[in-house]
């Protein structure tokens, strides 16, 4: 694991699951990270858990994760984060897009977005931008009545602030390319909040030095980048690491076959013996590592 050097600022990290599945052995391996990563340098490991997508938020696994963590023996530091507990800091972060005037409401659904022609992006499709132009008056009289998410007027944001760019520990220092994401869902119209913004204002909040994570969040960086700078946090250090995957070359997602870490404790297996293998890079048979490949850098 990389060792940053003698006389470094403190280390927090944190690991932000979803609870709109069971975690599994990739979970385990990030979680094994961001703990040991904070550990080696004497610092805070937090757990924060991101359970503002109310479509697909169950309640049982919120304790089931809390209970795998616990199993794995990475014992965290302080209180659990609930992002259903943080619904008014980003509703002020929203605000303070409004009042500049970098945000708009967008009342497309899915297939108007994709009969205007939308190409694919980085994370789906890149919007076209059509209620960017909406007049004013219109824009008005359809959010008193029409279900609506707000987006990022990405490149009046992106003129705003200017070049930025961010440091991977592993992958160097990158230019931020937030465009690859187009005009992004910063509120959906089912969430208060998106990934993006919620875990943008929830690093500041937790003060988290460095964010380390899986090489498959490393191209939303871009897009934190810039909302850290649109609204006035800090920055942190970020480090991507490689994915488990399965022998088929498939990544271990939460809707495949890949076994539950809540399956494997209720089998009375070992949760600290699993963590100890894993640090010392024996995978389970079947299961590979996927060194990252850091795409969109
Ligand atoms: N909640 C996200 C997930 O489960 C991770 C967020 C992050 O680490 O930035 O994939």
């Amino acid at each position: 694991m990389l060792v940053l050097p003698a006389g470094h600022p403190p280390v927090r990290t944190r690991f932000a699951p979803s609870p709109n599945g069971a975690l599994h052995l990739g979970h385990a391996w990030a979680a094994l990270w961001a703990h040991d990563f904070a550990r080696n340098h004497g610092g805070t490991f937090l757990l924060r858990i991101e359970d503002i997508d109310g479509t697909r938020v169950r309640a049982d696994l919120v304790a089931a994760i809390l209970d795998d963590v616990r199993w794995l023996g990475l014992d965290w530091d302080g209180d659990v984060l609930f992002q259903s507990a943080r619904l008014q800091a980003y509703a002020a972060a929203l605000a303070t897009l409004q009042a500049r005037d970098l945000v708009y409401p967008c009342f497309c659904t899915r297939s108007q977005i994709v009969a205007a022609g939308a190409m694919p992006g980085h994370d789906g499709l890149v919007y076209p931008g059509t209620c960017r132009a909406l007049p004013l008056a219109q824009r008005a009289r359809r959010m008193a009545f029409e279900a609506h998410c707000w987006r990022i007027d990405m490149g009046k944001a992106m003129a705003l602030v200017g070049p930025l760019t961010w440091h991977d520990l592993a992958a160097g220092t990158q230019v931020a390319r937030p465009e690859l994401f187009g005009d992004v869902v910063l509120v959906r119209k089912d969430a208060p909040a998106s990934y993006h913004l919620a875990v943008t204002v929830d690093d500041a909040h937790q003060a988290i030095s460095h964010v380390v994570r899986g090489a498959d969040l490393f191209a939303a960086t871009h897009v934190q980048r810039l909302l850290q700078a649109l609204l006035g946090l800090p920055t942190p250090d970020y480090l991507h690491h490689g994915l488990l995957i399965g022998a088929d070359g498939r990544k271990l997602a939460k809707r495949e076959a890949a076994p539950a870490l809540a399956a494997l404790r209720a089998r009375g297996e070992d949760g600290a013996g699993l963590i100890e293998a894993l640090r010392k890079n024996r995978l389970p048979s079947g299961i590979l590592l996927a060194e990252p490949s850091y795409t969109g850098s």
